[in-house]
């Protein structure tokens, strides 16, 4: 007896072989796949308690999102094109999320859920960089949310100890001066005492982490410039001592490498490198960065979409999978990309480098589904449960509707779901052997969609009119 069988569809195993099954189904039990193989013999083997006909779409594994916000998506329309990457987080993101109430950030949570679901994604990490530490209701706030869910997420615990030099304050006020109207909050709102802040982080993980659940919980500090040296190596030795992952926001924009050394240097110095580390961005880095992070084992998330809008440049992504990193795709804040929807930036990603390189071999299609997938589940340490359909590893599955016009004719599913597919064609999603959404209906919350949208929209009018936004 099985639970349950999700079948006639063309499974993208992800597997070693990156084997495609036409006319396949995939078994599961519990929260496990049990078997993955063509339909006719799994229907002969399997007597499942529920089906899920995929009626000719794609079966794929449940998307991994290694690198994303969640708050900032209530403040979408508010945010100015004109902004480098600090006139956004200065004047837009932080006021903005500063504002929000706790309800509001419960709001947001549950908005970035049915978004992420919609798009097919079961597994997303969160950089939550706006943490003030003596009030954990924020933070309980959405994690309860995400438990409701019904899909994993990691909480990207942030972590600030350093604060900001005179030169550095003097370039944030000169910054902030551009929008007089908004209620900045002080750079130091963030700031707590290294002991403080890492005894939080553990008691978090402590208290919320579920090594067998849907929740994980990791340290990560938020930047280079606002994190010391002993934080980092702290935040490190956390990851260790609870078998977790850490997660820091890395040479994204110049104006943060102003040290002599380069960041992947000091941070490889400083033994905060390894296989925990997960570095998003890592744009502004040459190639002996590249090779300190193959030789170290370190993954990358790569946010190319946010990444372009602020027009910091991107990572070097062909030199890092030519060296051996690990890249996921992520999606990085929802106000910069402006979505939350890995399957909808893979084209844009992959094209962009092509385009970069001048070279059409570059981030083939393959490649760039890895990204979305069991390359990214190795980005975040879960290479061994999530990312592949593969007997043994957790039931976290999506199915794409591949009846559409601009689906069609669709001789090689992995091309078309990189290079076609919009990243909304997705129809069922199962996480953990749980039905999340089927035939585009949520199942994981008991409110309407049309009713979360109501109320984001007006929270929304009344956050960016009391934050001050023009
Ligand atoms: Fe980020």
């Amino acid at each position: 007896m099985t639970d349950l069988l999700v079948t006639n569809g063309r499974v993208v195993t992800q597997d070693a072989d990156r084997r495609v099954i036409d006319d396949g189904a995939v078994a599961v039990t519990g929260d496990e796949i049990v078997a993955v193989g063509p339909a006719d013999e799994l229907a002969a083997d399997f007597d499942a308690d529920r089906l899920v006909d995929a009626e000719g779409g794609a079966i794929i594994p449940g998307l991994v999102n290694p690198h994303t916000h969640v708050s900032d998506i209530l403040l979408r329309g508010s945010f100015a094109e004109d902004r480098g990457l600090l006139d956004w987080l200065y004047n837009v993101k932080r006021p903005g999320t500063l504002a929000m109430t706790v309800d509001d950030q419960a709001l947001a949570a549950t908005l970035y859920c049915l978004e992420a679901i919609r798009a097919g994604v079961t597994t997303f990490v969160e950089n939550d960089t706006e943490v003030v530490w003596d009030d954990w209701s924020t933070i309980e706030a959405k994690l309860a949310v995400y438990e409701r869910s019904g899909i994993r997420s990691v909480y990207g615990a942030g972590m600030v100890d350093r604060g900001a030099d005179p030169a550095f304050q003097e370039l944030v006020t000169d910054i902030q001066a551009r929008d007089a109207n908004v209620d900045h909050p002080p750079l130091e709102l963030f700031v707590e005492e290294t002991d403080d802040v890492v005894a939080e982080v553990e008691s978090l993980i402590e208290t919320h982490h579920e090594p067998e659940g849907r929740q994980s919980v990791w340290p990560a500090p938020v930047v280079v410039p606002t994190t010391t040296t002993r934080c980092f190596r702290e935040a490190y030795a956390l990851a260790e001592e609870h078998d977790v992952m850490t997660t820091a926001h890395v040479a994204e924009a110049e104006a943060e490498e102003r040290r002599d050394i380069s960041s992947i240097e000091y941070l490889r110095n400083v033994g905060y490198l390894g296989e925990r580390a997960l570095l998003g961005h890592c744009v502004q880095i040459d190639e002996r960065d590249v090779r300190i992070l193959a030789r170290t084992g370190t993954s990358v998330a790569h946010n190319y979409m946010a990444n372009m809008r602020l027009a910091t440049g991107f990572a070097p992504v062909v030199a890092m999978h030519d060296a051996g990193v690990t890249v996921g795709l992520g999606t990085d804040n929802a106000i910069l990309n402006d979505t939350v929807n890995p399957l909808s930036d893979a084209r844009a990603m992959a094209g962009g480098h092509k385009g970069y390189h001048r070279d059409p071999s570059v981030v083939p299609a393959q490649r760039a589904f890895d990204m979305l997938t069991i390359e990214a589940a190795e980005a975040i340490g879960r290479a061994d449960d999530l990312g592949s359909l593969e007997a043994g590893k957790q039931a976290d599955i999506a199915v794409v509707d591949l009846n559409h016009p601009h689906l069609t004719p669709c001789s090689d599913p992995v091309f078309t779901l990189v290079h076609a597919a919009q990243g909304f064609e997705v129809d069922t999603v199962v996480c953990a052997g749980e039905i999340v959404m089927e035939d585009r209906e949520i199942q994981s919350f008991d409110e309407r969609v049309d009713d979360v949208l109501a109320r984001a929209s007006r929270a929304s009018a009344d956050l960016v009119e009391r934050t001050g936004f023009e």
